[in-house]
């Protein structure tokens, strides 16, 4: 099967900041042809006095951009606590990097979801990112489909926020066959880099990328410095578009 064909971009901001700035993002993403959008309600921060996301407010307010401009909404839930109430309002629930081994969440994950985008640990190997799966998979109640999401790990190399590992990433696909998506922006930390990946990610075969977009990136509550212009958005849209022609 040509995977090229299927491939998935899931776009939008890091974080849910204000009822204005997401509804607007949606309506321009949807525009630009996205079906799926990302926004999260809670940020898991390194430092406790930065912007930790608007929560249950942020996460109604995602929800009602998305239903009003037909977009799916890919959303992290941070706590085993919020899963009951927060799930139903999410069409890919995502378990972030930080929690992909706490297995409460992943159980009550499970549980509740339809459907998982499980990024990987920045600590952790692909067998253990496998564990992570097959918790989420005994725990759920009738069928729940788990994506995996490589979104860079932590080695000695300094230069960019973490180090990508595609070759990783596309094995682990092949040998689990589980849909495999790549976050560019979380592993690099650049925006500059987040097109040329997703379009080696495209070109080497994984199921599709998440992305961080904003309209003003430059003020962005979080990670603002990894979000691709809306503008750039289309363009690699378009890019993709010809590529998949070819
Ligand atoms: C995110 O995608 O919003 C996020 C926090 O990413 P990660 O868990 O990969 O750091
Ligand atoms: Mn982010």
């Amino acid at each position: 099967m040509d995977h090229r064909k299927n491939f998935q971009l899931i776009a939008g901001p890091c974080a849910v900041e204000s009822k204005s700035q997401i509804f607007r993002l949606a309506k321009l993403l949807r525009s630009s042809g996205i079906t799926h959008m990302r926004a999260g309600a809670w940020k898991p921060r390194t430092f406790p006095d930065t912007f930790q996301g608007l929560g249950f407010e942020g996460l109604e307010m995602a929800r009602e951009a998305c239903d009003q401009n037909g977009l799916r909404l890919v959303s992290e839930i941070v706590d085993v606590r919020d899963v009951d109430r927060a799930a139903s309002k999410i069409d890919w629930v995502q378990i972030g990097a930080r929690n992909m081994q706490n297995f409460p969440l992943l159980r009550e994950v499970g549980k509740h979801s339809k459907r998982v985008l499980l990024k990987r640990g920045f600590g952790n190997t692909f067998e253990e990112v496998a564990g992570a799966y097959e918790h989420i998979q005994t725990s759920a109640i009738g069928e729940c489909e788990i994506v995996v999401c490589e979104r860079g790990i932590q080695t000695f190399e300094r230069s960019l926020r973490a180090t990508l590992d595609f070759a990783g990433a596309l094995y682990f696909r092949s040998q689990f066959g589980c849909p495999v998506f790549v976050d560019p922006s979380h592993a690099t930390g650049k925006r500059e880099l987040v097109a040329p990946l997703v379009a080696a990610a495209y070109v080497a075969g994984f199921d599709g990328a998440m992305i961080e977009v904003h309209d003003a990136p430059g003020e962005a509550e979080c990670d603002g410095e990894q979000a691709i212009s809306v503008e750039e958005l289309g363009e690699l849209i378009t890019f993709l578009e010809i590529a998949r022609r070819i």
